[in-house]
């Protein structure tokens, strides 16, 4: 007798069920595993967690499950019952598809509201009845504002990611809506990093709340085949090319660069050499944004070019190649940029390139992965970085206890690097200050 084991998806109504069912998800992922069932009791949420976790399902199926009860009468219209707050719009856009495909037997109504688009769509979704709206701060209080839309009915409420919410300065427009809501609701907090600030906000959203942690370390990153290639700043371009070149099975790249203006640097070199590519960070435009997203989900565009903000959140299914143009400054961002592969489980390949003076920023990144990323020498621009090719590199004294921020000249008057007086050695030198986008 062949035995069917039981998931937590059985907890679900059957229209949900069969909808995902179609979606191929047969094994709920750790995190749905363990939040599913305490958010069907109703209880509160504290997920650590990142994209590519399967944490959207975690909490968009019991909110569709709920919604979807037939004993409970429709919502007066503009006054959803369920809302998510997303950073950025591109968060919000997926999570949005993500409710399509989940809701596709209950017919939960929807809006997804976000700027950079005309509003008119997003309010007349509003005053047909959407039941859930997924939103990102601005427009939604620009809604509320316009009497558009009244949060007095929210029986469910998600802050996702959290901590890139607070880095993009949302903090102050977080507390105007949390400030709108009811006192009874079911709240879930997500947030790829759990720090003092972040736990803060959480307590006064949360009460008594279910903790699920799903550290970085699990098997998505593990799945991932790491390296580095050693490369002098001014060679990173070209070798680039000649990976894309010498590499034309790899369908799907996400290219990261640090700043804008080096993400349209990148992306001016591809397009010379004919490589398909478009690049997404926040000077372009929502149109030309989802343009560049749709692209290269469909296969048209083989090379996304983007910075951290921009990317965040972004789920493109079967991404083959990571490369970073520079390890970023803030170790975490190096899990959520090669998370961007090996999605679900699947395998996927991440290169990062160092050149001589960024090699700090290599030991950074490998005491927060706790593993050494093996450097790939099999490559035309090869060139030697100080101890990394002896197994190792050495601890720049003067980095101990420094945020990279301060060190890359982030924070400090002028912009210039920090140094170390009567050191006598020079401090690395990061160029030009970074500019977040
Ligand atoms: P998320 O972390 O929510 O962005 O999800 C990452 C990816 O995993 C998305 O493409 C989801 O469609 C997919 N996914 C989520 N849950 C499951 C599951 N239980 N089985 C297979 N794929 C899943």
């Amino acid at each position: 007798m062949i035995e069917v084991k039981e998931t937590v998806f059985d907890r679900l109504g059957k229209r949900v069920r069969d909808a995902i069912v179609e979606l191929g998800y047969s094994i709920p992922t750790p995190i749905q595993e363990k939040a599913i069932p305490p958010l069907l009791d109703g209880r509160d949420l504290i997920g650590c967690a990142q994209t590519g976790t399967g944490k959207t399902a975690a909490f968009l199926l019991p909110i569709i499950e709920r919604l979807s009860d037939p004993k409970i009468p429709h919502n007066k219209p503009g006054h959803p019952r369920a809302l998510v707050l997303s950073p950025t719009r591109e968060l919000a856009a997926q999570t949005c598809e993500n409710h399509v495909k989940y809701a596709k037997y209950t017919h939960t109504k929807y809006a997804c509201v976000f700027g950079g688009v005309n509003q008119y769509s997003q309010v007349k979704d509003i005053r047909r009845g959407a039941e859930i709206v997924i939103a990102t701060p601005g427009r939604l209080m620009d809604l509320m504002t316009q009497g558009e839309v009244y949060l007095d009915k929210i029986e469910y409420f998600v802050l996702d990611e959290a901590d890139r919410m607070l880095d993009m300065g949302f903090l102050p427009d977080i507390r105007r809506v949390l400030s709108k809501l009811p006192v009874k609701k079911q709240s879930m907090f997500f947030s790829a990093t759990l720090s003092p600030e972040i736990l803060k906000l959480a307590g006064e959203l949360v009460k008594d709340p279910v903790q699920v942690m799903i550290s970085p370390e699990t098997p998505t990153v593990d799945a991932i085949n790491q390296k580095l290639m050693c490369v002098e700043k001014n060679n990173k371009d070209n070798l680039l090319c000649w990976l894309l070149e010498e590499n034309p099975e790899w369908d799907k790249v996400i290219v990261f660069a640090r700043t804008r203006h080096g993400a349209d640097r990148v992306l001016k070199k591809l397009l010379k050499k004919k490589i398909a590519a478009a690049a997404i960070h926040s000077d372009k435009t929502q149109a030309q944004r989802t343009r560049a997203l749709t692209g290269f989900k469909s296969g048209k565009l083989r090379v996304l070019v983007a910075t951290d903000i921009a990317s965040r959140g972004i789920d493109v299914p079967e991404v083959d190649l990571v490369v970073q143009m520079e390890l970023p400054l803030e170790t975490e961002s190096y899990v959520h940029r090669i998370g961007r592969t090996a999605r679900a489980g699947k395998g996927g390949a991440a290169i990062g390139f160092v050149a001589p003076e960024e090699r700090v920023l290599v030991k950074a990144v490998e005491r927060y992965i706790k593993k050494s990323i093996p450097v790939d020498r099999d490559q035309p621009y090869h060139v030697d970085v100080a101890g990394k090719d002896k197994g190792g590199l050495p601890t720049a004294p003067w980095i101990k206890g420094k945020k990279f921020r301060e060190l890359a000249g982030e924070g400090q008057k002028g912009g210039k690097p920090h140094r170390r007086r009567g050191h006598g050695r020079r401090q690395p030198d990061f160029g030009q200050k970074a500019r977040f986008s």
